[in-house]
């Protein structure tokens, strides 16, 4: 919704409505000024919001209200027309709180920015925007192509869920060539329709990145009648160090709860791409009600204005952070995207995709649980709990916890050791950091 357009409404459009049906909008805004293109930075203070249309409040109110009032009945009809898609363009106005709202309409403007999307849809979680896409997509008796591994839900929803319904599916590991790509999609040819490409990168929680413009490649390479979408959660990296978009991916998908929502306070979710994609996703949330509710999509606008803030002196931390523990007479590895062999192909991945590594990686201790326990028990900043991408610290044990119920083969084929802790870098003073994670390694 970064068109203009959506602000200013054509002139034909006003031409055809008497001057009540019309929805009152918020001034457009400068998306660029002198020639120069703003960056997401600046506008996350103010893009998509008119203070004229709210009392001149600096800040938007929160929109509690389930449903509104139309200025009269041929407005009601135009509106309705939109969102049900009889007329092509869009809502053109607010129905009711399960389909829009402003909170979310000015969270998904300012969503679109980062990635210099056309369309972006905010929902009440990461899994709640995961179904969604995978709802409006696909259907019985198609495949689905992933990478592998994917976030545990995920896969549960691709392999266990939508398996009742005759969806199939196929994997390839998140580092494969393009040959093996090419492998596998000949193969799901094979087993049906290929309804869609879905990826995670970097893989939680190996970290293995995906070669996006192969998997790009490979898919423009397929005889099929119409382009296979290629989807990808991009919680670990986005919006700030890696663009799937402009490297091939035809939807991004977000859980907000993480970087973007950033002080571990909220759950939501997003998708962001070009508006022919995101309508069927947007027909199908109106269907089920997944959108965000008003109270987190506020939230969501203030941890958007420090965004750039927070991603930027986090993964500052990790640096420094990852520096010390690699040092460290009782680690035995360090899994960083910012410590891949040079000359490797997960290098030159992240050369080709990504801007910065993260802030949230893996570190293998020496020996097995007893010493991840004790580790883990001894911090005292760092904060032991799941979920990543927070203001502060967090560590855990995926092996104990978030993987728990993974297979003892698979466990051990994706590295999810006894050993293996899982450290999110948050926004302390990485100093402060490096002596939690220092008395820490000595109490083990
Ligand atoms: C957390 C997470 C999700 C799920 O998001 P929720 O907001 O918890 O529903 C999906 N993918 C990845 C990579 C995640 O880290």
């Amino acid at each position: 919704m970064s068109d203009p357009d959506h602000w200013s409404g054509s002139p034909e459009t006003e031409a055809e409505l008497t001057g009540a049906a019309m929805r009152r909008r918020p001034r457009a805004q400068a998306l660029e000024l002198g020639g120069r293109t703003l960056s997401p930075a600046t506008l996350m203070m103010g893009h998509g919001y008119d203070p004229a249309l709210s009392e001149g409040a600096l800040k938007p109110p929160i929109f509690l209200t389930s449903t509104f009032v139309f200025e009269n009945a041929a407005a009601g009809k135009r509106f309705f027309e939109g969102v049900t898609g009889k007329r092509p363009g869009g809502g053109d106005g607010l129905v009711y709180s399960r389909f829009n709202g402003p909170n979310q309409e000015i969270l998904e403007d300012r969503l679109g920015i980062w990635e210099g999307a056309e369309e972006a849809l905010t929902f009440s979680s990461g899994m709640a925007a995961i179904a969604t896409v995978l709802l409006a997509l696909v259907h019985p008796g198609d495949v689905i192509v992933h990478s592998a591994p994917l976030y545990a839900a995920t896969e549960t929803l691709i392999g266990r869920i939508l398996g009742r319904f005759g969806v199939k599916w196929l994997d390839f590991p998140a580092g494969a060539t393009r040959e093996e790509i090419d492998a596998v999609l000949e193969r799901a040819k094979g087993m049906g329709r290929v309804a869609l490409i879905y990826l995670e990168s970097p893989a939680n929680p190996t970290n293995q990145l995906v070669d996006i413009e192969a998997v790009a490649a490979a898919r423009d390479a397929l005889a099929s009648e119409s382009k296979v979408p290629i989807v990808i959660d991009n919680t670990f990296l986005g919006p700030l160090w890696q663009l799937p978009l402009k490297h091939g991916a035809d939807l991004v998908i977000y859980s907000l709860t993480k970087y973007a929502g950033g002080h571990s306070d909220l759950v939501a979710g997003s998708v962001v791409g070009a508006k022919a994609i995101v309508d069927p996703i947007r027909a199908m949330r109106n269907t089920i009600g997944t959108i965000t509710d008003p109270h987190s999509a506020w939230m969501l606008l203030r941890s958007l204005e420090t965004l750039e803030l927070r991603m930027s002196r986090a993964g500052e931390n990790a640096v420094k952070v990852c520096e010390f523990l690699r040092g460290n007479a009782k680690v035995e590895q360090v899994g960083y995207l910012g410590f891949l062999e040079p000359g490797s192909r997960q290098a030159d991945i992240y050369k080709r995709h990504c801007t910065g590594a993260g802030s949230t990686f893996s570190l293998y201790l020496k020996g097995g649980e007893r010493e991840a326990f004790a580790f883990l028990d001894a911090l005292k900043i760092a904060k032991l709990a799941v979920s990543l991408g927070g203001t502060e610290t967090l560590a855990s044990a995926p092996a104990a916890m978030t993987h728990l119920s993974v297979p003892d083969d698979r466990k051990a084929a994706l590295g999810i050791t006894d050993n293996l802790v899982r450290i999110s870098v948050g926004v302390e003073n990485a100093d402060d950091l490096i002596a939690d994670f220092d008395q820490a390694l000595a109490a083990v």
